[in-house]
């Protein structure tokens, strides 16, 4: 919090809570002084988070008159829960220019990620999917062959009612084999690509036959296959 910053929270403060008032004008400076410095590394706001609305939830529940520490215990734990939350994947968009193969600024823009969410200027990255890269691309292939016909959230939320897409799209998201890619090569069912597995009563069955679950992913890892 910037001096300025902190003197319109204390202000706040005094508002809510009259008894914190203080008529001495050296002593006023003396606390003003004092909240300064104990707050100078919280932020006034931040992603998810507020110092003034920190304050006055404060004031809210407890009888006794608020310390500096009541704003920023609260930040540092807001602090180690985002970091928490922040899984180290940074998002791509952020650095355009970063090679993939230079490891030591791979480190920096991760760090400055991390401080950057560490400062609430940046929310945290909280999906270990994998989205960066070519690995990513190759992730938005297969979906795209899929057909995106849906947004991702309304497809999301349609997943209990279409299991085999969403399963699907879940293979192709952790760039696992889909047994859906190859024609079934079991002789009583020989389901073609993008068809499920067929049982003896030509009924559609909620998993892929055994060997072509084995037939995708022989073709899914060979070395023709490897990127
Ligand atoms: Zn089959």
């Amino acid at each position: 919090m910037t001096p300025r910053e902190c003197a319109a929270l204390l202000a706040y403060v005094v508002r809510l809570d009259p008894r914190m008032s203080l008529d001495d004008q050296a002593a006023a400076a003396d606390r003003l002084a004092q909240w300064c410095d104990l707050l100078s590394d919280v932020p006034a706001t931040a992603h998810g988070w507020d110092a003034a609305k920190t304050a006055r939830d404060y004031i809210a529940r407890t009888p006794y008159r608020i310390q500096p520490s009541d704003v920023s215990r609260p930040w540092h734990a807001h602090k180690a829960d985002m970091l928490a939350r922040h899984v180290g994947t940074f998002e791509p968009t952020a650095h355009p220019n970063l090679d993939p193969d230079d490891i030591r600024g791979y480190r920096v823009a991760l760090a400055a990620d991390r401080h950057a969410v560490a400062t609430g200027q940046q929310a945290p990255t909280t999906h270990r999917a994998i989205t960066a890269g070519p690995a990513a691309a190759e992730v938005e292939r297969r979906l795209a062959q899929l057909g995106t016909y849906v947004p991702r959230s309304v497809a999301q939320a349609l997943t209990g009612y279409r299991p085999r897409r969403a399963e699907r799209d879940r293979l192709a998201v952790e760039g696992a084999p889909d047994p859906l890619d190859v024609t079934c090569p079991y002789e009583h069912c020989r389901a073609g690509r993008g068809e499920p597995c067929r049982n003896n009563r030509r009924k559609p069955r909620a998993k892929a036959h055994p060997t072509r679950v084995d037939l995708a992913a022989e073709r899914h890892y060979a070395p023709e296959n490897a990127r």
